[in-house]
Parts: structure tokens; C-alpha cells; sequence
């Protein structure tokens, strides 16, 4: 990610055509408002998978630990590889599984913790570490399924599997986990039912003498919605960005969002009515109009789907997309905008003067998800990263302020 001050000749406001900045204020307070909802015993890992929702993985990762996250997670071995050869020690968890013998390989190697999902793969991974005749035992986390339906084994054969593990050489059990469906439902009759049967497989575990020092089962929503799924981790995705997993979550603290997308006018031009815009000609005006272009599209992250539907904020007013958003470029009516130059600033998400924009609002629009449109800022823009929350334009917004 590149640094507002170690890259002058890279800040926004002189060359780039759009970019996305990361207000690591902001993150920092996330990071201390959701521990502060945590007892003393639980620790916080920070998941930082998809290069940290879009917002640069080893700087998220750098600003979590210092603010009070204790643990890193990732989805794959390379993103775990990325944060080790940024120089992290932090332990890493690689919450999705893990077959290949060359990414076992390279986890050994990079001292990254693997999730485990049945006692076939354990066994696998336990050769393969006889073979690599390394004297040091690889920390390994032990999944349970039940109720997602995505990785891990039955939940009501908890005892067996650890029992397996436990006994074969070179593995190190450090926790017992699990992932829950739907933590951010109003509704928490299948959250709950969840929460049974993680306790049942505790419960039995405890009598075998085989329950495994760590315990976590709570992504974002779970840590907002219930203390009693705190256990001694939680997993942090979403609330560490600034985001609520749902409306009904926002009573418990206050965040912040991290990021802010924004675009210059690169182009501006006066056109009459009837005249039509972009591919395909879905947007025709119906008056004398001034258009702006910007320099970004939907390669950068910004979803086609939202094309003739989205606003973007410029000198403090909302003001409306027109034509099919294309590649790298877009069009606005900036008819109703006074004195504006080619060079001008617009922000897509973030906020400006009295009014923001947020990952909801689009994701509402486009039938998705926050996660998904934070997600898409990953590959071609700029990151900024802004470390003094002087620079940081953005206050505190939620979902439904807007
Ligand atoms: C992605 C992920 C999380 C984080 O989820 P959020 O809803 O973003 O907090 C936690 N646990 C697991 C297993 C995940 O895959």
C-alpha cells in the first residue's frame, strides 16, 4: 500500500485518476471499540483475508496488531505467505483447508497454522511432516461443523477427531473452532442451535480430557450479538472496515468506515438534449446537460450493476450517475454543480460535507452484500494509506445515516 507520506510524488491529489483511501485512524479505533466489548481472557484475531476486504492486507494487519488484535487470519496460504514475508510474527491462522502437500509444505515453512477439517487429512499432514524430519511441532486448529455446511467435521464426533489428532506425531492442537451461519439474522434460532451443539462437542470433550485449550466461534455479528459466543477469540472481519453485519447490530458500539473510494473529473463537456451516453446508448438526456467523466470503472471496482442507479458526492452534493458504467471511466451529471474544473475530486464511497455513500448503499442497489463490494477494490487502484485523522475526511457514518 502506499504511504500518504513516504510517496509524495504519488499522492492523490496530484496524479492518480482514482484511488482508495484507508484511514488507519479509523481502524485503529474499530479495532479498540470491538475489543472493549471483550472480557480480559479473549483474545481478538483480525481476518484479513482477500488482502483485508480490499484494504491491503499487510498494512491492516500491521495497524490490528498494534491497536490490540492478538491474531492474524487469512483464507489461503499465500495470503498468509504475503503477511510472514512483510515480516509479521503475529501467529496465522489459514482458515480454509488445506490439501496439497505443497502448501502443507510452505505452511511448516512459514510457521502458518492450518485449519483441520477431518482426521484423514490430519494423518496426511502428519506424515508429511515425519518425511520433512522437522523436530518442531506445527500448531494446528481443529474445525467443527455445525451447522454452515461449509469445512469441518461432525460436530456430534468431536471426540473422535481430537482423540485421532491428538495422537499423531508432530501436530500441536491450539484450538477447537467453528463457523456460524447466521449471526447477523434477527432471528437466533439457528445461531442458537449452533451455539447447542459447539457446547455439546465441548461438553464432551471436557469429560474425555481432550478439550482443546482455545475456543472461538464468533465472526463479526456473533461478537456484537451475544457476549456468551465470545469464548477466548473472536474472528474479526467486517467491523474492523467500519461496517455493521446488519441494522439490527448497530446499538453496540460505533464504527468507523476505513475506506473511502475517490475519482477525479477528467473530462468535462456541455451537450444538448437527446443526446445519448456510453454503451450501448442506455442513458439519453432530456435536457441541455454538462457531463463529467471520471476515471474509474468497473475494472477498478465499482459494480456494472449499478450504472443509471448510483450517486457520487462532489463539493458536498450528491449528484447522479448516467450511462452503462464501462471499463475504466464513467459519466455524471454535473449540470446542477457550479465552478468545476477537470482535476476536481469526487468521492464514490466515503462522505462529503452532510452526506455518505457506504458499502450498503451500493450493496442494497446491487442485490449483494458489504463484504463483496469491499472485496472489489482490490487489484488496480492506489491505496493512500491516511495515518492522521487530520487527513481523514470521513466522521463517524453507519448504514443508515445516509
Ligand atoms: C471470513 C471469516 C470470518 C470473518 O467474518 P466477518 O463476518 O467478516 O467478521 C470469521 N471466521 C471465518 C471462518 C471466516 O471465514
Amino acid at each position: 500500500m502506499l504511504s500518504w507520506d513516504q510517496t509524495p510524488e504519488l499522492a492523490p491529489m496530484r496524479c492518480c485518476r482514482a484511488w482508495v483511501e484507508i484511514n488507519l485512524a479509523a481502524l485503529r479505533h474499530n479495532v479498540q471499540q470491538l475489543k472493549g466489548l471483550l472480557p480480559a481472557h479473549t483474545q481478538m484475531m483480525a481476518v484479513v483475508k482477500a488482502d483485508a476486504y480490499g484494504h491491503g492486507a499487510v498494512t491492516v494487519a500491521q495497524t490490528a496488531l498494534q491497536s490490540g488484535a492478538a491474531w492474524l487470519g487469512v483464507a489461503t496460504v499465500p495470503e498468509g505467505i504475503e503477511l510472514r514475508s512483510a515480516g509479521i510474527q503475529a501467529p496465522i491462522l489459514v482458515m480454509g483447508a488445506v490439501n496439497h502437500a505443497e502448501e502443507m509444505r510452505a505452511m511448516a515453512h512459514w510457521r502458518l497454522q492450518p485449519t483441520l477439517v477431518n482426521p484423514k487429512q490430519a494423518l496426511v499432514f502428519s506424515d508429511l511432516l515425519s518425511r520433512l524430519a522437522s523436530d518442531r511441532p506445527v500448531t494446528v486448529h481443529l474445525k467443527l461443523d455445525t451447522g454452515m455446511t461449509r469445512l469441518g467435521f461432525p460436530w456430534a464426533e468431536a471426540v473422535e477427531f481430537v482423540r485421532f489428532v491428538r495422537q499423531l506425531p508432530h501436530l500441536n492442537i491450539d484450538s477447537l473452532y467453528s463457523h456460524l451461519a447466521t449471526a447477523d439474522s434477527p432471528d437466533p434460532t439457528i445461531m442458537t442451535q449452533q451455539h447447542q451443539r459447539f457446547r455439546q462437542a465441548v461438553t464432551a470433550l471436557g469429560h474425555h480430557h481432550l478439550l482443546p485449550s482455545r475456543l472461538h466461534l464468533a465472526n463479526t455479528a456473533a461478537t456484537l450479538a451475544a457476549p456468551a459466543l465470545h469464548y477466548d477469540m473472536v474472528r474479526i472481519g467486517l467491523g474492523l472496515y467500519g461496517l455493521y453485519p446488519a441494522p439490527h447490530l448497530q446499538t453496540t458500539v460505533r464504527l468507523q468506515p476505513v475506506m473511502q473510494v475517490k475519482a477525479r473529473i477528467t473530462h468535462l463537456k456541455e451537450v444538448p438534449a437527446g443526446t445519448g451516453v456510453s454503451y450501448g446508448h442506455q442513458y439519453v438526456t432530456d435536457r441541455p446537460m454538462r457531463l463529467g467523466v471520471i476515471g474509474i470503472g468497473y475494472a477498478d471496482g465499482v459494480p456494472r450493476p449499478l450504472s443509471n442507479q448510483m450517486e457520487v458526492l462532489v463539493k458536498g452534493q450528491r449528484v447522479r450517475q448516467v450511462g452503462a458504467i464501462t471499463m475504466d471511466q464513467m459519466m455524471l451529471d454535473l449540470t446542477a454543480v457550479p465552478n468545476l474544473q477537470e482535476g476536481d475530486v469526487v468521492t464514490l464511497l466515503g462522505r462529503d460535507g452532510p452526506h455518505a455513500i457506504t458499502p450498503d448503499d451500493w450493496a442494497a442497489m446491487t442485490n449483494t452484500i458489504s463484504w463483496e463490494i469491499l472485496c472489489g477494490f482490490k487489484h488496480r487502484l492506489p491505496r493512500i494509506a491516511i495515518a492522521d485523522p487530520a487527513m481523514a475526511l470521513g466522521g463517524v457514518s453507519s448504514p443508515l445515516e445516509t
